[in-house]
């Protein structure tokens, strides 16, 4: 099959490109590099089942193709919120072209929408007929609403175009090859132990997440795109911790004498956040296999890396 993928330079995207590539497929990676990188797809720049092609998704484009992985769209928090009239932008403008491309050319869309659409839940954990509690007018309104108006087009093209959709609401994701300026909790951590630095606790630390490591992420993403069921379906790790419990498995890991540093929680935080993957369990037969330990290693190997070249070669 010929497989776009939008922000397929990002993290999520470019893992699953290397399992859609590995799968024989023929890729068209789709981005702006707002927060993507050229690194993450070196390896099948020369491949001939890969092209790349840097465009907005905020313009049209014309392609042929018969699967679609919309994941085009900053998902860290420092990230959408630095240009919110872009990450709205995105959000609507970017997913009504591409829902208008497969309209076109009657691909299979699959749109990488996001818990944030819960806000700050009422309801734990969070299934998906929970309608949220989203604050319309807050600093993560960019994103939570704009994830929700994409959820909103992406439902309106398949009762009025018949576009054959999917939904996947993803929940807070974490591996190797996330920027290490990302700013999201996991590499934030990870990065200040690695540097000796303390790590920036928001609040007390008590609130919580649930971290899914990447290649579950990808696998449910996969057989979502391939199944019956069109969503919206929560994809996430149900193992669910407080932010300190997270510094401290980071702590363990990396340096058990790694300090924690107390910073101002910051606005509309969500208190906790677990998925409810009872849909995912059911239609898709899927359930993620890797444990935060386990996940957190390769993540630690991955920016040990990268933190250690980056400094030999400022030192050189
Ligand atoms: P990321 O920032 O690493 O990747 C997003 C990619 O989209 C980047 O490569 C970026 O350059 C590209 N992009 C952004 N705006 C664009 C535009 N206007 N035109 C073309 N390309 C554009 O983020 P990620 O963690 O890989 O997230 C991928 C998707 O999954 C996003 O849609 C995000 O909302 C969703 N999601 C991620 C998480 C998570 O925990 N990682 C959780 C929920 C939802
Ligand atoms: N679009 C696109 N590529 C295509 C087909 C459509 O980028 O191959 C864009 C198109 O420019 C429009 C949007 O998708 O802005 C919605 O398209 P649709 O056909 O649904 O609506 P219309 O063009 O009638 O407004
Ligand atoms: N957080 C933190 N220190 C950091 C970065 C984030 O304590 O250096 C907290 C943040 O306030 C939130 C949680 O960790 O409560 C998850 O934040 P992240 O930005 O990773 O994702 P999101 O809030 O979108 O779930």
């Amino acid at each position: 099959m010929r497989i776009l993928v939008t922000g397929g330079a990002g993290f999520i995207g470019s893992h699953l490109i290397d399992r859609l590539i590995n799968e024989g497929h023929e890729i068209i990676c789709l981005d702006n590099f707002y927060t993507g990188h050229k690194r993450n797809i070196l390896k099948w720049l020369d491949h001939p089942y890969f092209e790349l092609i840097r465009h907005d998704i905020t313009e049209p484009i014309r392609l042929e193709v018969d699967q679609i992985y919309h994941l085009a769209c900053p998902a860290s928090p420092v990230h959408y919120q630095y240009n919110p009239v872009k990450t709205v932008k995105t959000n609507v403008m970017g997913t009504l072209n591409m829902l208008g491309l497969a309209k076109r050319v009657k691909a299979r869309f699959l749109l990488a929408s996001t818990s944030e659409v819960y806000g700050d839940p009422e309801v734990h954990p969070q299934s998906e007929e929970y309608r949220g509690s989203v604050n319309p007018i807050g600093l993560r309104s960019c994103y939570d609403e704009g994830k929700r108006i994409a959820e909103t087009l992406a439902f309106d093209y398949y009762r009025q175009n018949k576009v054959d959709i999917r939904v996947a609401r993803i929940f807070n994701t974490y591996g190797p090859r996330m920027l290490e300026n990302d700013g999201r909790v996991v590499s934030n951590f990870v990065v200040q132990a690695l540097r000796g630095i303390p790590l920036t606790v928001y609040g007390d630390g008590s609130q919580t997440r649930s971290f899914c490591y990447v290649s579950d992420l990808v696998d449910g993403l996969i057989r979502l795109m391939n199944g019956e069921y069109i969503g919206p379906v929560n994809l996430g790790n149900p193992d669910e911790y407080t932010i300190l419990e997270l510094a401290q498995a980071v702590q363990n890991l990396i340096d058990p004498d790694a300090k924690i540093k107390f910073e101002p929680l910051p606005a509309d935080d969500p208190r906790r956040r677990r998925p409810d993957i009872t849909k995912a369990k059911t239609w898709l037969n899927w359930t993620p296999t890797v444990p935060l330990s386990e996940g957190l290693k390769l993540t630690v190997e991955d920016f040990r890396d990268r933190i250690t070249n980056t400094q030999t070669s400022t030192t050189n």
